[in-house]
């Protein structure tokens, strides 16, 4: 039956102002803003994790500056999300053993994070969804978007969720369910870094064909109860260097919250080179240095996820918007890499947006190019925030982490005294996928065995990310071509996937393993936690990460 088509029965539809795809920060804020400027506006969000904030994943270090604009009075509120200020922070450079701590007074003024908060952007979401609630925000949680609605003049007009309890045969199941198709006068994409839909939408209406690449990390985290003698609340630590080569961008993040906890994490620019790096590995590494690791001791882990930072910055956001729509938040990329902060501005482009859909409803308008948003953007706090640090990512690249750090710094400096650079805006070259170099140009990287205690192996991190799909539904991680991981990725490269999959998704499997005959590339889909990093780093593109079940991914506590 696989591969005949299915009569399926009609899909039953719902009309809306506003259809928002995704319940992040951006598009939560969308909802918000949009009954703030018209209460009387219907507005629908719909949100694939099993409930707001179970897929989401970030540091978080928060510039505020979004929440009080979309809710000034957040500070009062017994309820609020964010509790703890930043104390403390500190840079570290670190080299195999040692660690350097750099001066302050050496940071541009952008990169001090007094004044912001650390917390958890799931628990900013799950607060967020209570306020869009209270205003008349209809948010459906478990409902993934797997369609665009377009009409005859190729305008988006909204969304469908996904069918449910379809077999891995492709037949539908005793439990199948037709998806919903959510028809909106503007339909807001808020997925996130790599959004399946919006990329659907980049290419339909080639909106980043003036726009350089998209850059991407993989950022890899995990919570942490730590031995009370070594919790500090408001320190926020970051290091670069080691264990990553010179060549190889990245760096950590470790930030102290409140209730005795912390995260820790590491981001590895996807631009890297070698193969055989597994930033997984590098992650456990990295928290094994003796300037680090006691920092564990004694202490517990207790959640561990990855997710896709999208790193291109100004240069890289495409075009906003199209007939029946908008990109907002990091499905546009807005994050600022220096800072690695993008939630401020997911929460500003989300306002943003929200208004000039509100009052293009209000004019009786639908359909068309919210205009003003695209206009508007490069010269609001989100282009003035993006601009200054527009240098850092393609210095860090093509120099190195020593010379384009240092390179990156002094450009940001001149940047906010002169408003200026010498450097101009520079491009980034290659996109993510075209980085890599075949295994006969490369060093292999061999990883230490994990501890046990500070260090993991990647099964028992998948676990307390509580990941869990419907194992009985088709594969959402589809290949172009079945043969390619095999055929080409294998001999070329090892099949990368297998190392950069923080999931432990992608295996090859032999007949037998001592002389490797029949090599096998199997997708263990029910383990993946949807960072989206193969649909970015797969050489060939032949990995198309589409949405499994709603409800299926990740289940973040407070990530
Ligand atoms: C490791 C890491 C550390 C970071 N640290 C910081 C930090 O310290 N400070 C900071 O400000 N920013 C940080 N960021 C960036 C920040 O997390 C993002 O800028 C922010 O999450 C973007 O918000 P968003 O609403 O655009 O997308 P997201 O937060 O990714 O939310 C998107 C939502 O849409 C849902 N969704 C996606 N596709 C669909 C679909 N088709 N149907 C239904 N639902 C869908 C997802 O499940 C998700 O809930 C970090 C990011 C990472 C990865
Ligand atoms: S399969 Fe892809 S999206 Fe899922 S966890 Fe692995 S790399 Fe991330």
């Amino acid at each position: 039956m696989a591969g005949e088509a299915l009569e399926l029965p009609a899909r039953e539809g719902m009309d809306f102002d506003l259809v928002i795809v995704g319940a992040g920060p951006a598009g939560l804020a969308a909802a918000i803003r949009a009954k703030q400027v018209n209460p009387d506006l219907s507005v629908v969000v719909v949100e694939k994790g099993s409930e707001v904030g179970a897929h989401i994943l970030s540091g978080a270090v928060i510039d505020p500056i979004g929440l009080d604009r979309l809710l000034p009075d957040w500070r009062q509120d017994e309820a609020r999300p964010l509790r703890t200020e930043v104390k403390e922070d500190r840079f570290y450079l670190l080299g195999h053993s040692g660690a350097l701590r750099l001066p302050n007074v050496l940071m541009p003024r952008l990169m001090n994070n007094h004044g912001n908060f650390i917390g958890s952007l799931g628990n900013v979401a799950r607060y967020l969804a209570q306020r869009a609630e209270a205003l008349g925000v209809e948010i459906y949680p478990g409902f993934a978007a797997s369609e665009i609605l377009y009409d005859e003049r190729r305008r988006v007009v909204g969304v469908a969720t996904g069918d449910m309890g379809i077999g891995r045969d492709g037949k539908p199941k005793d439990s199948f369910t037709r998806g919903m198709e959510l028809r909106g006068k503007y339909t807001l994409f808020a997925e996130g870094a790599r959004g399946s839909l919006s990329k659907e939408l980049v290419a339909r209406y080639k909106l980043d064909k003036d726009a350089e690449p998209q850059k991407f990390g993989i950022g890899l985290k995990e919570l942490w109860q730590l031995d009370p003698s070594r919790h500090q609340p408001g320190l926020v630590q970051h290091s670069f260097g080691w264990p990553l080569d010179a060549s190889t961008g990245g760096g950590s993040f470790l930030y102290h919250l409140e209730d005795g906890q912390a995260v820790v994490g590491f981001v590895v620019h996807l631009n890297y080179e070698n193969p055989t790096l597994s930033p997984f590995d590098e992650f456990q590494r990295f928290k094994t240095h003796p300037a680090i690791a006691p920092t564990f001791e004694g202490g517990k882990r207790l959640a561990y996820g990855a997710r896709a930072i999208t790193e291109g910055g100004w240069q890289s956001v495409p075009k906003l918007t199209f007939p029946g729509g908008a990109l907002i938040g990091c499905a546009a990329g807005f994050v600022n890499v220096p800072r690695i902060k993008g939630s401020h501005n997911a929460i500003l482009s989300g306002m943003m947006a929200a208004e000039e859909a509100a009052i293009a409803i209000m004019a009786e308008r639908e359909h068309d190019e919210l205009a003003g948003y695209e206009a508007g953007w490069r010269r609001s706090d989100i282009g003035l925030d993006l601009f200054k640090v527009r240098n850092v990512k393609p210095l860090w690249s093509k120099f190195g982490t020593y010379l384009g750090i240092a390179l990156g710094g002094l450009d940001m400096w001149m940047n906010e005294l002169f408003r200026t650079s010498i450097f101009g805006t520079m491009k980034h070259g290659k996109a993510d996928h075209e980085t890599l170099k075949p295994l006969s140009q490369v060093t292999p990287i061999v990883y230490p065995k994990p501890d046990g205690k500070i260090s993991f192996d990647r099964l028992s991190s998948v676990f307390i990310s509580n990941t869990n799909h419907e194992e009985d539904q088709p594969v959402h991680l589809r290949l172009k071509n079945a043969d390619v991981p095999v055929r080409d990725n294998l001999p070329t490269y090892g099949e990368p996937a297998r190392l950069y999959c923080p999931a432990g998704v992608y295996e090859v499997v032999y007949d037998d393993e001592a002389t490797r005959a029949n090599p096998r590339f199997v997708i263990n889909a029910q383990n993946c936690v949807h960072c989206k990093t193969c649909d970015i780093k797969d050489p060939a593109q032949n990995i198309i990460w589409t949405v499994p079940e709603g409800g299926g991914g990740p289940n973040y506590p407070n990530m």
